[in-house]
């Protein structure tokens, strides 16, 4: 079997012995739910419902406003407690709608059954817009928007990204473990979609249990394929990934639809199938809750609205005080300063460091090594978008290619001298959206 990678990277410790042979546990919620009515990338949601309404499981409680946005629907039933606004683990206060668990889990009427094959594309892909999905990996992307690309852009290829590149998630692993036959039903709906194209689901090396797994299943099934990707960091990205299979480059500012391709990732599979099949929206996912500090570390299936308190107590605790908790993986997620946020729909880790695994080591000065150009997957100089960030000489920035910078942390990892380059690449690209938008 060939193995599919792409040009530069790296290789980080994989963390993944924490969780990967631990199957997923279900958790039932004991405190409040809280539901932020921005789960996405687009517009917020508006809040349907209002204190002391009744809510019940499925039901829709956010509105999505405009395209490029998704609807929220409640994981329980109960009573909301208030519409406010709610701290969420990217920093930013969201409002939300607070639901108190009656822990009847009594829930709307769901058609059991959906005879997919007979609606148009457009009703199954509307069937994806009102459950809610989005990029599952993390992106929050509507899915509904990425399954309508512009008809001047043929789709001949879907890449699934099964890659879980980051350290220490095993979410999308344990799902293609344990619910293989949901994931499949869920790209036969993308076949469905897209009749014309080749489906294939990349899968890294490391993972070897769910490639076999995989590939045993799509062996029948004509146009769907396991493409085998070599472990390195970050192969799940979207133009990484794209370029390891198809040996495709999506051009700078361009999208995968612009060289034929769609991109989605695994978890987001299974809740298409969920959908379109079931009829049902997105109300729960898988959450790797890992780290050297967490006592039992555990890939835990939890309804959307949990708090993150309630995830670290089902694995024990902690056996030892965490010096820095993540959102995501190590290498792009999201330092948090509170566990009382909630899980929501791109939560698919919780990462909980120890003070010597998350020492921040001084900076010194840029050696000149060149290893940030190294590794760097977009072919960028780090070092010297770093410089034009700190003198904040935007220009320069932009004229290096700053803005396509997409956040891997490649450089930082490599870099001798400790400097923080991603986080000031960061910095210049928002202060430079920021101007943009004035
Ligand atoms: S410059 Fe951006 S894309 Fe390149 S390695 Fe650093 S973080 Fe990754
Ligand atoms: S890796 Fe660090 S020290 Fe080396 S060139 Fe890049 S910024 Fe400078």
């Amino acid at each position: 079997m060939n193995i599919f990678t792409f040009k530069r990277g790296i290789h980080p410790p994989h963390g993944k012995y924490l969780t990967e042979n631990k199957a997923i546990e279900e958790l039932l919620p004991k405190g409040l739910l809280i539901y932020p009515m921005s789960q996405h990338i687009g517009a917020p949601c508006t809040p349907l419902v209002k204190k002391g309404d009744r809510v019940l499981v499925g039901q829709k409680i956010g509105e999505a406003k405009g395209f490029v946005s998704s609807p929220v629907h409640s994981s329980v039933s109960g009573t909301v407690e208030k519409v406010i606004e709610m701290p969420t683990s990217n920093g930013s206060k969201v409002m939300s709608i607070i639901v108190k668990n009656d822990e009847l889990y009594e829930e709307i009427e769901i058609p059991k059954s959906k005879e997919y094959y007979k609606l148009s594309k457009e009703e199954i892909i509307g069937l994806i817009r009102e459950a809610g999905v989005v990029g599952m990996g993390g992106a929050t992307f509507p899915t509904h928007v990425k399954l309508n690309p512009p008809p001047d852009k043929p789709i001949d290829s879907i890449v699934i990204n099964a890659a879980e590149c980051e350290p220490y998630l095993t979410c999308d692993h344990r799902l293609m473990l344990e619910e293989t036959g949901e994931i499949v039903e869920g790209l036969k709906v993308l076949a469905f979609l897209f009749p014309q194209v080749k489906i294939y689901v990349g899968i890294e090396n490391n993972k070897m249990n769910a490639v076999q797994l995989m590939k045993k299943t799509l062996k029948d099934i004509p146009n769907m394929e396991v493409a085998l990707l070599k472990t390195k960091y970050p192969q799940g990205a979207e133009k990484q990934l794209i370029y390891a299979i198809t040996k495709r480059e999506v051009p700078s500012g361009k999208l995968p639809a612009d060289v034929g391709c769609v991109v989605q990732n695994i978890t987001t599979v299974r809740e298409i199938y969920n959908a379109v099949v079931l009829g049902r929206p997105v109300m729960t996912r898988v959450v790797t809750v890992t780290g050297e500090a967490v006592k039992n570390p555990k890939n835990l299936k939890v309804k959307l609205g949990t708090s993150w308190s309630e995830l670290i107590e089902a694995c024990e605790g902690f056996k030892e005080e965490p010096i820095k908790i993540i959102g995501g993986g190590p290498m792009m997620g999201m330092t948090i300063s509170s566990l009382e946020v909630p899980v929501v729909k791109g939560t698919s880790g919780i990462l909980c460091l120890t003070k010597e695994q998350a020492a921040i080591l001084e900076e010194s000065s840029c050696i000149r090594c060149s290893r940030c150009v190294q590794v760097c997957p977009m072919k960028l100089t780090p070092s010297f978008l770093d410089s034009y960030s700190r003198r904040k000489e935007d220009e320069a920035f932009e004229k290096l290619h700053g803005m396509d910078c997409i956040e891997c942390g490649c450089c930082t990892f490599s870099c001798p001298a400790k400097r923080h380059l991603v986080q000031s690449i960061r910095t210049a690209k928002r202060r430079i959206i920021a101007n943009r938008k004035k």
